[in-house]
C-alpha cells in the first residue's frame, strides 16, 4: 500500500474529519504512516479559528517544502477551514501544493489526489455542498483501524449564529443536520466494532434538527434514540450554544443514565455589552438562570466553557464581568483566549482597542482564576472512588492507563496491569490533582461492565 502522512489541527470535528479521510484514502489503497519522511501523500486538515494555528500551520508547510522539492512525485493536499477561508490564494503562498479542499469536499478526496497523480495541475475544490441535508455515505468493508472506545459521530455541521468574532459560519456554511436514521446506523456500526462511548459532534451541536430533516426529530429526542441503542454505555455531545439549551434537554441530563453529566457550554464572556457586539444572543443573566437550573435538575453537572478576554472595547470593568461570571458558574475547566481579529467577521471591522498587553494580563488572570476553581472543584473528587472509562494506556510515567470519569475529568492511573484493556469501566481512587486531570490507581471493576 501506498503510505499517507496527516495531520489535524483544531476541534473534534476536524479530528472526525480526518478520519473519514483516512477511511476514504485507505479504500483508494492508502495506509497511515506516522513518518513524513516515507509519505507518498501529505495532508494537513487546518483549522482557521485563530490567528495562532493559522501560523503554525504556515511554519509547518514551511518544514514540508523540502520533502516536495526531493521528491517531486509526492503529493501535498491541505484541507479544512484556512483551505475555505483562503482558497486560491493559499497557491499563491504556496506553489507545492496539489489541492485544496474545504471541509465540504471530503468525500472527493479520492478525486483529488486522483487528479494530482495523473496532471500536476493544482485543484481547488471550495464550494459548498447544495444538497439539503448533511449526509456521510457509508463505506462498505472494513477501516483501516477500529474504533477507540470513545468515538466521535458528526449529527450537523455549520452555523447559522454568525457570532461577530467568528469563521465557522464562513468556513464551514449554513447549519445542515443528518437524518437520524443515518445517524442511528453508524452508531451501531461504531458499537459493533467496540465503542462503548459515542460523542455527537457539531459546531453548534444543540442546533441539531432545527430545519430540513425529511424526518424531523428534535436534539434531544435523538439523545434518547442514540442513548437506547445497545451497547452505548456513554453519551455525550459538542459544542453547544446556550440559546438551542431547551428545558427537554435539560431534562435529557437528569434522564437519561448514559449521557454524562458534562456540559460545554461557551459564553465567551461576562458583560452584556460585549455579548452583544458579540452577537451572542443572551445575557449574563440568562446564562446564569440557565446554569441554575441545569445544577438544579443535575447536581452533578460539570461545566466547561470558551471565554475570550480583549474583544474590541472590553472595559477594565467589562472583563472583570468575566471573572465574577467565571466564579459564580465554577467552570471546571475553560478555553481561554485572547481576541484576535478573524478574516470576513463583522468583529474584524472593529477598532482592535484593547492594547496586546492588556489582553495578555487578562488572558493570564483568567487563566489563574481558572486553575485555583478546577482545584477547587477536584478536590470534592479527592480520595473518592470514581468511574473510568479507559481510552487507553497512559502516557505519564508510573500510570497504566489513561480514561475519562463523566464529569470529563482526565484520570492517569496504575494498577490492573494484566487484567483490564481499553474499553472497560472501572473504579479508580482519587490520589492527587494535575490541573484537570486525577492521578489515581485502580480500586475494582465497575458495574456493569464488558456487556
Ligand atoms: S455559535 Fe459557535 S460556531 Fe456558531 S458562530 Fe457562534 S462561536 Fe461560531
Amino acid at each position: 500500500m501506498k503510505q499517507v502522512y496527516m495531520d489535524t489541527f483544531g476541534c473534534q470535528m476536524n479530528v472526525a474529519d480526518s478520519d473519514r479521510m483516512e477511511l476514504l484514502l485507505f479504500h483508494s489503497g492508502y495506509a497511515r504512516t506516522a513518518n513524513v519522511e516515507e509519505a507518498d501523500l501529505i495532508l494537513v486538515n487546518t483549522c482557521s479559528i485563530r490567528e495562532k494555528a493559522e501560523q503554525k500551520i504556515f511554519s509547518l508547510f514551511g518544514n514540508l517544502k523540502p520533502l516536495k522539492r526531493n521528491n517531486p512525485g509526492l503529493v501535498m493536499g491541505l484541507t479544512g477551514c484556512l483551505a475555505q477561508q483562503e482558497g486560491e490564494v493559499l497557491l499563491k503562498k504556496m506553489p507545492y501544493l496539489d489541492f485544496i479542499l474545504g471541509p465540504d469536499a471530503v468525500e472527493r478526496l479520492p478525486a483529488a489526489v486522483e487528479r494530482a497523480l495523473s496532471c500536476r495541475e493544482p485543484v481547488v475544490w471550495t464550494g459548498f455542498d447544495r444538497a439539503k441535508n448533511y449526509a456521510i455515505p457509508e463505506v462498505e468493508g472494513e477501516g483501516p483501524v477500529n474504533p477507540g472506545p470513545s468515538a466521535f459521530v458528526n449529527i450537523v455541521k455549520g452555523c447559522d449564529k454568525f457570532c461577530s468574532f467568528c469563521v465557522v459560519p464562513f468556513t464551514r456554511g449554513r447549519e445542515k443536520s443528518r437524518e437520524a436514521e443515518e445517524i442511528y446506523a453508524e452508531v451501531r456500526r461504531l458499537v459493533a466494532r467496540g465503542a462503548r462511548e459515542i460523542v455527537l459532534l457539531g459546531q453548534n451541536v444543540n442546533a441539531y434538527g432545527k430545519r430540513g430533516l425529511d424526518k424531523p426529530v428534535a436534539f434531544h429526542e435523538l439523545l434518547y434514540g442514540v442513548a437506547g441503542i445497545p451497547g452505548v454505555k456513554r453519551l455525550r455531545f459538542t459544542t453547544s450554544h446556550p440559546r438551542d439549551v431547551t428545558r427537554d434537554l435539560v431534562r435529557a441530563f437528569r434522564d437519561i443514565d448514559a449521557l454524562m453529566d458534562h456540559l460545554h457550554l461557551p459564553v465567551q464572556s461576562g458583560n452584556d455589552r460585549i455579548l452583544d457586539l458579540m452577537r451572542r444572543g443572551h445575557t449574563a443573566r440568562e446564562y446564569l438562570d440557565l446554569v441554575a437550573e441545569l445544577k438544579s435538575e443535575v447536581p452533578d453537572i460539570a461545566l466547561s466553557t470558551d471565554i475570550i478576554v480583549g474583544f474590541p472595547g472590553e472595559t477594565a470593568a467589562e472583563f472583570e464581568d468575566t471573572l465574577e461570571l467565571m466564579e459564580r458558574v465554577g467552570f471546571d475547566s475553560s478555553y481561554l483566549f485572547a481576541y484576535s481579529p478573524r478574516p470576513n467577521t463583522p468583529a474584524a471591522e472593529f477598532e482592535d482597542s484593547v492594547p496586546e498587553e492588556t489582553k495578555r494580563a487578562r488572558l493570564q488572570k483568567v487563566i489563574d482564576l481558572q486553575n485555583r476553581i478546577t482545584l477547587a472543584n477536584g478536590g470534592k473528587f479527592l480520595g473518592r472512588e470514581v468511574d473510568v472509562l479507559i481510552e487507553g494506556r497512559a502516557a505519564r510515567h508510573g500510570a497504566h492507563f489513561k480514561g475519562r470519569v463523566p464529569q470529563y475529568w482526565l484520570v492517569n492511573f496504575s494498577g490492573g496491569e494484566d487484567v483490564l484493556r481499553p474499553g472497560d469501566i472501572v473504579k479508580v481512587k482519587t490520589e492527587e490533582i494535575l490541573g484537570h486531570v486525577f492521578k489515581g490507581r485502580y480500586a475494582g471493576q465497575s458495574t456493569p461492565n464488558r456487556q
